[in-house]
């Protein structure tokens, strides 16, 4: 491992917060600056959305202490790519753009499998409760669904043989995108040659609009590669962006309480 891996592995957690802080604030500033829809967020709700966030992160730390760039430690030389690797001489660069690529693959399915399977709806409800989108909503996800997507993340690493400095910048990749996406930002044509390669808030708002058909589309977080090869991509909504409704018809309140109690709702 060189000097800078070892020093990425030591300090991921660091790194992690603060990337996902640095992203908060950039992005919370170009809501300001560039609103792509008029929405009225309560610093309450916005609040409740970042404490949602912080209570996944303290959970999964719990479960998961050395995060799952430990996990990949561990298996070293394990998995596709570390058995493909003692095959084929494959450089550094290859496996980890391999395992950035995987590891988006898997968590396309992973998206498309919380919309589909109805107890796993039950969790991600939670996120698609919220009736506007802004920066926090890309950290309001169930705990519960935290606990089952790092389950998955987990499985991947293993069976992906992911190196553990892939593993720590896809997180981070991961999160950011996460927030980038559910900004309330305008990016202009940006975000029509953008989506070409990646998933653009403009891309990522129509998978939260009401209408069923628009909901299941546009699964991707990172990658829009995924959509277009799985036929889930919805370039353009039914209605401009500022109309279209956000949320779920089912739910009216849809403040940080209303969202942990989302699942169990009969
Ligand atoms: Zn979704
Ligand atoms: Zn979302």
């Amino acid at each position: 491992m060189t000097e800078l891996e070892q020093f990425i592995t030591a300090h991921e957690a660091n790194l992690r917060a603060g990337v996902m802080f640095g992203l908060l604030a950039l992005f919370f500033l170009l809501e300001r600056a560039l609103p792509r829809r008029a929405q009225k967020i309560t610093p309450s709700h916005a609040i409740g959305n970042l404490l949602i966030g912080l209570l996944n992160g303290v959970i999964v730390r719990l479960i998961v202490p050395g995060g799952l760039a430990a996990l990949a430690l561990f298996n070293t030389g394990g998995g596709l790519l570390g058995h493909l690797s003692g095959l084929v001489a494959l450089p550094d660069w290859a496996i980890f753009l391999a395992s950035i690529i995987l590891l988006d693959f898997v968590l396309y399915w992973h998206h498309r499998a919380f919309h589909e399977i109805p107890l796993l709806w039950r969790l991600h409800g939670a996120h698609h409760s919220d009736r506007n989108l802004n920066v926090t909503s890309g950290l309001r996800f169930h705990p519960g669904e935290a606990l089952v997507s790092i389950a998955i993340k987990a499985a991947a690493v293993w069976l992906i043989g992911a190196p553990a400095v892939a593993v720590i910048f896809f997180e981070i990749l991961l999160n950011g995108a996460s927030l980038f996406n559910h900004a309330n930002w305008r990016l202009g044509r940006v975000d029509d040659w953008l989506q070409k390669l990646i998933v653009t808030p403009d891309m990522h708002r129509l998978h939260h609009s009401r209408a069923p058909q628009e909901s299941r589309t546009n699964y991707g977080f990172f990658l829009s590669i995924w959509d277009r090869l799985f036929a889930s991509y919805q370039k353009t909504p039914s209605q401009a962006h500022q109309n279209i409704e956000l949320g779920l018809h089912e739910v009216e309140n849809d403040n940080a309480v209303a969202a942990l109690w989302h699942p169990f709702k009969r």
